[in-house]
């Protein structure tokens, strides 16, 4: 949730779709005083947000005044299918990651602050030579990058599987 909030609409988003979440519905004013965000902002950000479908607006009429009350609503089972898809699109590039990963040889620069990694090819093609500072390359063995990968995939597959 956090994730696809903070990539439409940063931080201020993510604070902004938390109070929805709290408050299923609530007014621009209510917003602005409980998330501390101006009004103007505000309205940007929720403007994004309803552009995604992520709120919905409700117009409803108060039973008092007669008056009508505009409220956003938070619509969470779009969010969640936004944050499905969006978990199955890592996946599928840290799939690929892995496939580059387990597919190529690599090779290093051994000045460390410099760190370039290559391709075997590529290393092949600068006679083992770094191009951007003239230090040796070494074998480099990505087993733990391997590593890390399968384990993050392993990890987002069974949480696609459990929604
Ligand atoms: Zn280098």
């Amino acid at each position: 949730m956090k994730l696809v909030a903070s990539k439409i609409g940063g931080d201020t988003a993510v604070k902004l779709i938390s109070e929805l979440k709290k408050r299923k519905k609530a007014t621009e004013d209510e917003l602005a005083k409980n998330t501390k965000i101006r009004l103007n902002e505000l309205r940007k950000i929720l403007f994004k947000l309803q552009k995604f479908s992520i709120i919905t607006p409700e117009v409803v009429q108060d039973k008092h005044s007669g008056w009508m009350i505009f409220y956003w609503r938070l619509r969470e089972d779009q969010l969640e299918s936004i944050i499905r898809s969006q978990k199955r699109r890592v996946l599928e590039k840290l799939k690929e990651r892995l496939e580059y990963e387990r597919t190529h040889d690599f090779y290093i620069c051994t000045d460390r602050k410099c760190g370039e990694r290559f391709t075997f090819e590529e290393a092949m093609e600068h006679f083992f030579k770094c191009p951007k500072c003239g230090s040796p390359m070494e074998h480099f063995d990505n087993s733990q990058i391997i590593h890390v990968l399968e384990e993050k995939i392993a990890q987002l597959e069974k949480e696609i599987e459990r929604e």
